[in-house]
Parts: structure tokens; sequence; C-alpha cells
């Protein structure tokens, strides 16, 4: 018997998630706060909706990052990348898409999934999810809900949990110019881990700074949105071009102070610095640093290529601000994106620290495998580090530095530095044949579930038509010894429009426990249970159901009524006193029981207490 998972969000990243789980044989229930609880930014009810821009970046699989992990996403079966590549729009060498028809696609794919439980409901808090008593994963996306956040915070610590992204320009170490730079700390100091040689310094003579700071001055910038505005940051992390326009030397006193440097080129103090910091373990990405800035996207290349030593600078992140809520994965998780602290609770997608659609997409596939195989007992099985899945993964859960972790975008710098002589296009053409090979192994990891498992879970209402043939059949198979034909007809007249609306509103009704028995497939059975009036009122399996589904679905039903009620009674049809007794129900009394049509049948008045004697 398969318990579900719990996915929070149903975003990018939780619609991913999801569907990794149930294309694995294991059921979900995925809580969605919309409609009910809006964001600043969503418009629709939709999953996976797209906030801004309709682009999933480059599609190109053999010399850009995030192609790449298009490419592995695509062969590790994604729901996202298979509703994008059914909403394309022409967009050059981009993968854009029809916003409306992808998320569309994506909330169907789930929605009629019957392995899938929607949940339109806020989750509070992270204790919330220890009453499910089962793997959960956070995917509640950059504008996680505030109770939510607040409880993250608070069990996580205060420093780590952000809300706001303050990104510095990130660039390839390779692309720095050193016969214009040079490594060195301010005074040379060692500090823990360092080597009194820790940055690379970019200098420049008065004539460039002021060059520079006019530059930052006119290029255009990006507008903060109305409801970023109130977000309470601009003072402790201030734009470099908003501190330029408070002075032409606030900046010489700020991050560009050339204090404690010498430049070993000319031998001379600098008139101002630009400092960039060793931003991964493997040492092939710089940030520039305190260069947080809301400068158009093209400006920032142009601007910063100013700097002297930057002129060929390959940028893999350009920087911003933005609204965001993201924890400190290297701190905080596992390499398998558990919650340390708490290891039933993964997270995944921008709440992570990646950046982006595809980015946080690709996380929720990973949390999805890692949950599904945890549950599965499949040993836990790590994508390569030479993969675009496995960069993004190791990043986040320990080669980006804590101290210092902002959200980043796939790269290649992310990836272990592949030598091959070349330069350029060709060693990224190495990197991704490199990836293309080694990401073969994961993508069987962890093996479906049989078709043939039988997985018990909570009844949603794409079950109404299952539960009902399954019923009849159950009702005609196993009771026609003890009933007239013209009985079972009145019990089970199959799937009437009254019956059906009275089993939905059943369905929705937080009195009424049902669950399903799924085989193969299909609907093999069910039960259903009303505590508050302490009542089991059906057991119900077919015949293709496998052996024991009935005594499974009663324990898992009864395990649910129980913390409820201390007592269930039921009224037993004759065939089933055998079944009832051997499962611990003790006989009252016979009775008779009144089907809906008013046909009276004999029947057996059944009970189970569970009132611990001491
Ligand atoms: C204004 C804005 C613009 C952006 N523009 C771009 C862009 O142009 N391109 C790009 O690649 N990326 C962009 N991003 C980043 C983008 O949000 C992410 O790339 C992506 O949507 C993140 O996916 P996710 O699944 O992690 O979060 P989301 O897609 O935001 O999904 C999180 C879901 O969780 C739900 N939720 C939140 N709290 C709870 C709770 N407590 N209980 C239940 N449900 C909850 C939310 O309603 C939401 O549906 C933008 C982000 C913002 C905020």
């Amino acid at each position: 018997m398969q318990k579900p998972i719990h996915v929070v969000g149903g975003g990018l990243a939780g619609s991913e998630a999801a569907w990794q789980i149930v294309s694995l044989g294991i059921p979900v229930v995925l809580h969605e706060m919309r409609p009910a609880r809006k964001t600043d930014a969503h418009q629709t009810d939709d999953c996976a909706e797209l906030v801004c821009s309709n682009s999933f970046r480059s599609d190109d699989h053999e010399y850009n990052a995030v192609g790449l992990l298009h490419d592995e996403m695509r062969r590790a079966g994604s729901i996202i990348m298979r509703a994008a590549d059914g909403h394309q729009v022409p967009a050059g060498g981009a993968l854009a898409v029809d916003r409306h028809g992808f998320s569309a696609a994506v909330t169907k794919a789930l929605t009629e999934h019957p392995l899938v439980i929607f949940e339109r409901d806020e989750v509070p808090s992270i204790e919330a999810t220890e009453n499910w008593n089962a793997p959960v994963i956070i995917a509640t996306g950059p504008l996680t809900s505030e109770p939510l956040a607040d409880s993250i915070r608070k069990l996580t610590g205060e420093e780590s949990l952000s809300f706001f992204d303050a990104i510095a320009p990130i660039v390839h170490r390779d692309s720095i110019d050193m016969s214009k730079a040079w490594m060195q700390s301010r005074y040379d100091k060692v500090g823990p881990g360092g080597t009194g040689s820790d940055y690379v310094n970019c200098a420049m003579d008065k004539e460039q700074y002021e060059a520079f700071i006019d530059a930052l001055l006119t290029a255009p910038k990006t507008d903060f949105k109305e409801w970023e505005k109130n977000t309470p940051y601009f003072e402790g992390c201030l734009p470099i071009e908003v501190m330029a326009e408070r002075g032409i030397d606030t900046l010489r006193y700020g991050p560009m102070k050339p204090v404690g440097l010498t430049n070993p080129h000319t031998q001379k103090r600098p008139y101002a610095v630009v400092q960039l910091r060793q931003d991964n373990a493997l040492g092939t990405l710089y940030n520039l640093v305190g260069f947080q800035t809301k400068l158009k996207y093209a400006e920032q290349s142009r601007v910063f290529r100013m700097i002297p030593g930057l002129e060929n600078a390959e940028f893999a992140r350009l920087g911003g601000l933005h609204r965001n809520t993201f924890i400190n994965s290297p701190r905080l998780l596992d390499h398998q994106l558990r919650l340390k602290q708490k290891p039933h609770v993964r997270f995944a997608g921008q709440v992570t620290g990646v950046e982006g659609y595809v980015e946080s997409a690709a996380i929720g596939l990973l949390a999805g495998r890692f949950a599904a195989a945890e549950i599965m007992d499949t040993p836990f099985l790590q994508p390569a580090r030479t993969t675009a899945l496995g960069a993004l993964l190791a990043h986040i859960t320990g080669d980006a530095e804590a101290e210092t972790f902002q959200p980043m975008n796939v790269n290649f710098g992310l990836f272990p530095p592949i030598t091959t002589g070349r330069g350029g296009r060709d060693r990224k053409l190495a990197y991704t044949a490199r990836a293309k090979e080694d990401i073969k192994p994961w993508l069987e990891f962890p093996k479906p579930l049989a078709n043939d498992r039988l997985i018990i879970r909570n009844a949603n209402l794409e079950d109404v038509d299952g539960i009902l043939a399954a019923h009849q059949k159950a009702v005609f198979e196993k009771a026609s010894g003890h009933y007239p034909q013209h009985v079972l007809t009145s019990w089970s007249p199959g799937a009437t429009v009254e019956r059906k609306a009275k089993l939905a509103n059943e369905i929705q009704d937080p009195e009424h426990i049902i669950i399903v028995a799924y085989h193969d497939g299909q609907i093999v059975g069910f039960a259903q249970a009303i505590p508050a009036i302490q009542e089991l009122r059906a057991v119900y399996t077919e015949s293709s159901a496998p052996q024991h589904s009935g005594s499974l679905l009663l324990k898992e039903i009864e395990e649910r009524a129980f913390m409820r009620t201390n007592k269930l009674v039921c009224h037993s049809s004759l065939n089933a006193e055998n079944f009832y007794t051997k499962n611990g129900y003790n006989k009252v009394t016979s009775a008779h029981h009144v089907l809906s049509d008013g046909t009276e049948i004999e029947c057996v008045q059944m009970q189970k207490d569970f009132r611990v004697t001491p």
C-alpha cells in the first residue's frame, strides 16, 4: 500500500515534482493556495503560471547550459518541457511559449491524473506538514506566503531566509584579463580559509572612474514594481547606481575604495578598485563585490565591460534586485534537498536559491524523484555533477558559498572544468557532450513501481465513476449468493446522476473519509467512514483487486477514523460478516438496512471498539 507524498505549491517546481512522483506510480497530494490566497504576481488559478516573460531561454543543447538543461529534463519525462514544446511560439533560438496554453496543459495533465489529489489550500507552517506523516516537498516559490515564510524563518534562523535577492553580476574567471587585473586581498589579509590574495582586483584611474560613474548614472534602469517598492531592503543593500547618484565619490568610499591594494602592473595605488570574489568552490566564477544593480541587462554588459580587465568579460549572470523568498540552501539542505533539521521536508524550486522558470522546474524534478526513491526504498543516486541537473544541485547544496549565497541560473561555470586545449564554442560542446553521456544512468533512477502495485489513496472528484463501477461489480460478484437479483439492483443501480452528485458531495465533505484502492490503471475498491457519527459505511473490493485489498482498505480507513473517534459501527451485508469478524469486529445484533430506494435488506450490525484498555 502506498502513502502519498505531499507537494506544497503548484508552480513550476511543484508541478514538475508532482508529475515525476505520479509517473513513478506514487500518489501525490498537491497543495496550492491560489485562488483563495493570491500572490502579488500570479494572475490565474493555473498550475505552473509564468508570472513574467514567456521565455524558457536558449534551446541550444550543444552550446548553452540552459539548452542542455532542457535536453536533460525532456529525457527525464518533464511535464514542464512537454507542455512547453506543445505550446511553443516562434522565438528564434529560444524556447518561448503561449503562456495560457502552456499552463493549461500542465494543469490538465495534473488534475486528470488518477494519482493526483488537488487540495486548494494554503499550508501555513512546516509544523502543519507533520500531521500528514508523509514526505513533503515545499515548492512555494519566490512569493511564499507570509505565514509559511515566517515558520521557515523561525525554524532555520533569521539569517537563513531572504526576502529579496540583491544580485551582483558574476563573471567567468577565465574571461578576466589578468594582464590588467591582479589577485590580492586588502592589506594582504589572510583571514579564515584565505591566502592573502583572494580577490581579483581591477584598477581605475581618475579618468576611467569618472567615465564609469557617468555611464552608471545615464544607463537605463529597470523600474521597481509597485509592490517591490515596499520591500525594506534599500538602505542595507543599495544598487550601485543609487550610490553613485549620492555623489561622485560615494563609490570610491564604498565598494570601490582603493585602500590596502597596490597594482603590481603599475606599482601604483589605484584611484578606485572593483573587487571580484570567488563565487563557487570550483573557482570558475567570480562576483563583482557590492555591485547589486537595477541596470537593464544589456546596459550591465556594456557598462561593466568598461572596467579595466573586464573588457571581454563573459557574464555567468547579470545583477538584479527583486522580491524573492529563498533559503540558504548550502547551509540548510543536504545533497538530497532535505532540510537537515527535518528530513521529512524537501525544498524545491526558486525557494532553494535557483533562478528562473527552467531551473526551478529542474529542482522540482530532482526533488520529486528523490522523494519517490526514498518512499520506494531505492538507494539514492545523485546526478553526475558534470550534467546540468547535477551541477545545479551541487551548487545549491554545497558548492556555493553559504555566506554570500544568492540565486543562480544554470551556466557552464557550475560544471567541473574541462581541459580540451580549445576555447570558446569547442569547450562548450565538450561540456554538453560529456553531460549527455553522464546523465544516462541517472535517467533510470528510480525504477517505476510495477503497474500492478496496489495504491490506496484519498478519493477525488475524478474518481466518482470509478468508485460507482467498482461498487456495482463488487455487489453483483460477492452478494449474489445471499440476496436476490432485484435487491442487488436496488443496492447498486450504477452511475445514476443522483448517485454521482451524492458521492461527489461526500468526497468534498470533510466529515466523510473516502479512500480508494487503485490497481493496474483503475479503481478496484473503496472504503468510506464518517467518524463524527462513528459509522463505517462501506468497504468494497471487486474481483480484480489483489488479495487482501479489502483488509488493507479497512486498516487504512480505521487508522484515519480512529484519530477522530474511538468506535466504528457498520451494517455488514450477510456475505461480509466473516470479513469483519476476521478484522476484529464483533456482532452486535441482526438488523435491517434500508437502501436508498426504500428496499430493506437483512444485515448484521457489527462494531469495533478502539478504547485502549489499561
Ligand atoms: C515578479 C516576478 C517575475 C519573474 N519573472 C521571471 C521571468 O521572466 N523569467 C524567469 O525565468 N523567471 C522569472 N521569475 C522567477 C520565477 O518566479 C520563477 O522562475 C518560477 O516561477 C519559480 O517557480 P517555483 O515553482 O519555485 O515558484 P512559483 O512558480 O511561484 O510557484 C509557487 C507556488 O506556490 C504557491 N504557494 C505559495 N505559498 C504557498 C503556501 N503557503 N501554501 C500553498 N501554496 C503556496 C503559489 O501560489 C505558487 O503557485 C519571476 C519571479 C517574480 C516574482
